[in-house]
């Protein structure tokens, strides 16, 4: 054998494969039917086990007897025996008989004979030997636990045994190496083996004795595990589980004392204590053991009690406002109102603010300079999207992979209980099967209840009171009512050209430039090219794209300044002189030279690099819009109206054209159904009014539809438009198909229309009408019922454009057309003529 060293009186498991063995197995031990036939040499194979070749090894001189007491054959992983042998006596080899099939070999018993001849030689010596060994072996095994019955017996076989028979039998019991145990093999003269086994012993107990020491805390358990498995690496495996045991007793300590010391509401207190009783009973192998320990540590984390304190002047917050935020007047106001009454009523009670306005308007960062002035933490919760009600409130514990809601969550990040919570986005809340998170943030949301909202992973109530909520979105339409009720909703409407260009130099182009790690010195951006960037390069409500569009010049100039090289850019056209009159209109070859020339002659190589149009284009790429509406209004059959989108106003065109066919309709550019209804209103109006107003058909008919097909258009297909305020836009625009006659170019409309030729209010008309003053429009034409909805728009956009309040269609057909519509009188007039 390779595997270990087999003593007499002891008994061991040993594994048998290779050729020789097997058939010694086989042939002996199986086919054997005498007691004779059991008794096998077990040799200790000194040799490298490895080089297991057909050769017999090496044998070493002395080996031991043993009675096979078990054999069991397996096949896996390989045709295998395992044997179980109990020694008997030492022998030694005295001539090698036969090698195969397996070795026979003549030997003599070593032990008895020894007994025999020695035994009384030194007797005495050997006595006292024995003696000193004998109390060794007490010591060792009552170091032991006796409730452990192997331990027992162990202790009254050290009695009843011959003293010889100890140090072969405490030797493979005792944690002993396999060349100690050779040595031990190798001592056939009892003296010597007695002296052997001494220190053996002797270091096994004081094993146990520093092991003893290092846990005198340890539970009867692990003592057991020590005894039953005398074993240093398993002994010190335990030691380090150990500590880690302790450690995270330690920490439950440390958790309990951080719960009572923590000022958590009673009800949250009376729940925790309850958990870290169960904690502390658990196994923490257990998989509740780490979520309770998650649970106890998060009620531990929120701030149940501490807060920031308000430093509220509403003069510095006026301060802060405006700042922060160019225009949005009506907003600050508002937020400013708030903040007054917060301020002389503490604990306000009051309805939550919504923000709702097109994208890039500054709701956001609205919201942010309100935690600003108040000096509270500030935390953004995104809503967009969310379709889950667990999301807002939380899974309960007994879920997999369970967490707290945003809102819990939130005061967790922040650690103050009276942040302000910004609900980012509350019109794109969706429902799924997992409930509606809508329903969820009523709770949030309403000052009544709030005090004792309830996530269901905490499963206590929390006082959100503190906590100042916001909300924003883009459009009130997709919010569920009851949240909406909730909520004091104030309209961001979208800037004007003159406010962005503002909002750019004084916020915008500043931030940029740190962010680029660029200076005023370096570049300048002069206001025709920002407005060039606004009118020609973005199309939209608030100011994201055109913060994009400065950060892709920031961008390109910090490359130009990190090279070095803006000097070799001047043939490019990146810079030109001081205060040019960039217009669009100058021509392409003449200028540029003259520039740079003047460039190079006047200014310091590292003056500031100049955006104009050239250098936009340069950077920018070819201009993404046109001013596009004259063009597109230069045949009969188009007209502009305005739109509202949750992106802010639009312009858009109503086209039509007429083709023989059987007095059909047909609608395209993926309508709702109120636009296909307008358009329906439309025609029936034109055709019952078609002889007032000269209106006929290719034929020359009155009856507009009288072999004639109809197709009304709406570009910009990809947009789902509904809504019933393009009613006046198509009455317009087939009143110029059917007469022929072109819409003004600079005309734009809105208004709802009734079938007796009456236009009602629609919403919406702040949007509407700087969507129309950014694309140039001068003439505006509203519902005469939407007249209140002017002052809102600022005065210098109002002094631009001319409006034309219209209360019926003649009107509107009046003021689209150049001289007027022809009304009946003069058709009358006309016809008589004829
Ligand atoms: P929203 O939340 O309305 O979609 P954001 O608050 O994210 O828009 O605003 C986008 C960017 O525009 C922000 O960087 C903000 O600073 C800037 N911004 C918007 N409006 C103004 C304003 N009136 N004054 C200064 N910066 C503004």
């Amino acid at each position: 054998t390779h595997e270990s060293v087999l003593l007499p009186g002891s008994t061991m498991r040993t594994s048998v494969d290779s050729p020789r063995n097997m058939q010694l197995v086989r042939s002996r031990l199986l086919k054997g039917t005498s007691l004779r036939s059991t008794i096998i040499g077990v040799i200790p194979n000194t040799s490298d086990p490895t080089s297991d070749c057909d050769d017999l090894p090496n044998l070493h001189r002395i080996g031991t007897a043993a009675l096979a007491v078990q054999v069991v054959g397996s096949n896996w992983p390989k045709a295998h025996y395992t044997l179980l042998v109990t020694g008997l006596c030492r022998f030694q080899i005295l001539q090698l008989l036969k090698e195969k099939p397996y070795p026979i070999a003549e030997v003599q018993q070593l032990d008895r004979l020894e007994q025999f001849t020695n035994g009384h030689k030194s007797e005495e010596e050997l006595g006292e030997l024995s003696e000193q060994f004998y109390k060794y072996a007490v010591q060792l095994v009552e170091m032991l636990d006796m409730s452990v019955p192997a331990v027992a017996k162990l202790r009254r076989l050290l009695d009843n045994l011959p003293r010889e028979a100890l140090p072969d039998i405490l030797t493979s019991i005792i944690r002993t190496t396999n060349q100690e145990k050779l040595q031990i093999l190798d001592a056939v003269r009892l003296e010597e083996r007695f002296k052997m086994t001494i220190p053996l012993l002797v270091r096994q107990i004081e094993g146990l004795k520093l092991l003893q020491k290092t846990r005198k805390s340890k539970q009867d358990d692990d003592k057991r595990i020590v005894a039953i498995r005398p074993n240093r690496r398993i002994t010190h495996g335990s030691i380090t589980e150990d500590e880690e045991e302790e450690e995270d007793h330690d920490d439950v300590v440390m958790l309990e004392k951080k719960i009572r010391t923590s000022s958590m509401s009673e009800q949250a207190l009376k729940v925790c204590l309850k958990e870290i009783k169960r904690l502390k009973k658990m196994p923490q192998s257990m998989p509740e053991y780490a979520l309770t320990r998650n649970y106890l540590e998060l009620m531990v984390e929120l701030p149940w009690n501490k807060s920031t304190k308000d430093r509220l002047e509403i003069r510095a917050a006026r301060i802060v406002l405006d700042n922060d935020h160019y225009a949005m007047e009506k907003l600050k106001k508002r937020v400013l109102e708030y903040l007054a009454v917060r301020q002389l009523k503490n604990n306000l009670k009051g309805p939550i603010l919504c923000f709702v306005g097109p994208p890039g308007v500054g709701k956001t960062s609205v919201g942010r300079s309100i935690a600003k002035t108040l000096g509270r933490e500030f935390h953004r919760i995104a809503l967009g999207g969310v379709c889950d009600q667990s999301d807002i409130r939380g899974h309960r514990r007994t879920y997999v992979g369970s967490m707290p809601g945003r809102i819990i969550n939130g005061l967790k990040t922040v650690g103050v209980n009276n942040p302000v919570f910004l609900l980012d986005e509350v019109d794109k809340l969706a429902k799924s099967l997992q409930g509606d998170p809508a329903a969820a943030l009523l709770e949030v949301l309403d000052p009544e209840q709030n005090h004792s909202f309830t996530d269901h992973y905490l499963n206590v109530a929390f006082d959100l009171s503190q906590v100042l909520f916001i909300a924003t979105a883009n459009t009130t339409a997709t919010i569920p009512p009851a949240l909406l009720d909730r909520m004091e909703v104030i309209q961001v409407p979208g800037y004007t050209q003159e406010e962005k260009i503002e909002i750019a130099h004084r916020h915008l182009i500043p931030k940029q430039l740190e962010l680029h790690g660029l200076t005023p010195q370096q570049i300048q951006i002069p206001q025709v090219t920002t407005l060039g960037i606004i009118t020609r390069y973005t199309r939209e409500a608030g100011v994201r794209a055109l913060d994009r569009k400065l950060g892709a010049i920031c961008r390109a100039v910090a490359v130009k300044v990190a090279e070095g090289q803006h000097k070799e850019a001047k043939p490019d056209r990146a810079e030109v002189g001081e205060g040019e009159d960039c217009k669009e209109h100058i021509t392409e070859d003449a200028k540029p030279e003259s520039i740079s020339d003047t460039a190079d002659l006047s200014l310091p190589p590292e003056m500031p690099i100049l955006i104009d149009f050239h250098a936009l284009k340069d950077i920018l790429g070819p201009p993404l819009y046109d001013m596009e509406v004259s063009e597109r209004l230069s045949q009969p059959g188009v007209a502009v109206g305005l739109a509202w989108t949750p992106l802010g106003g639009e312009i858009m065109f109503v086209e039509a054209s007429r083709m023989e066919g059987e007095g059909q309709l047909t609608l395209t550019g993926q309508l709702g159904d109120v636009m296909k209804e307008s358009a329906h209103l439309a025609i029936s109006w034109l055709r019952s009014n078609a002889k007032r107003y000269q209106l006929t058909n290719a034929s020359g008919s009155f009856d507009l539809l009288d072999n004639t097909d109809i197709h009304l258009h709406f570009p910009a297909g990809a947009v789902t438009k509904d809504g019933p305020s393009a009613g006046v836009t198509i009455v317009t625009c087939l009143a110029s198909l059917f007469s022929g006659r072109l819409v003004c170019s600079d005309v734009a409309m809105t208004g709802e229309i009734t079938l007796r030729g009456l236009v009602l209010p629609v919403g919406g008309i702040k949007d509407k009408v700087l969507a129309a003053h950014r694309a140039g429009l001068k003439r505006i034409i509203i519902p005469q019922r939407n007249e209140k909805d002017l002052e809102e728009i600022a005065a210098h956009v109002r002094q631009e454009l001319t409006f034309v309040l219209a209360a019926c269609l003649d009107e509107v057909l009046n003021a689209a057309f150049d001289g007027g519509f022809a009304a009946k009188a003069r058709l009358e007039h006309f016809n008589s003529k004829l």
